[in-house]
């Protein structure tokens, strides 16, 4: 699931509009972790993105560290994966739980009805 250096270029827009997957999130985040290249091309685009974002709010007096802030969002982009991918576990244990309730429910409502058969 190794992604190129295109592709990841391809999902940089994207990423900062936040409409990437989660798996391709994932996939991504990995790509610019290890490809100076492609993490370059996203500080660019992201401190643009930022600037632009500055000049139309008209904050005169915030001057902000845009390398800062893009590291910051990758750690938020990250949680938001691990998040979503404990969602995933638990809502996977929730359901074999109540599954296993069922069962049980089931297992005593048998037993109930075998005493007056
Ligand atoms: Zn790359």
């Amino acid at each position: 699931m190794d992604m190129n250096c295109r592709a990841a270029e391809g999902m940089v827009t994207r990423y900062i509009n936040h409409t990437l997957s989660i798996k391709e999130l994932e996939e991504f985040l990995e790509h610019v972790q290890s490809c100076s290249s492609c993490y370059e091309e996203l500080e660019t685009y992201f401190i643009v993105h930022e600037a632009i974002l500055q000049l139309n709010e008209e904050e005169e007096s915030a001057v902000l560290d845009l390398q800062h802030l893009l590291e910051q969002d990758l750690k938020k982009s990250r949680r938001y994966i691990r998040k979503k991918k404990l969602e995933h576990v638990l809502t996977a244990v929730l359901f074999l739980i109540l599954i296993a309730v069922l069962m049980a429910l089931l297992t005593l409502v048998i037993q109930e009805l075998g005493r007056f058969l």
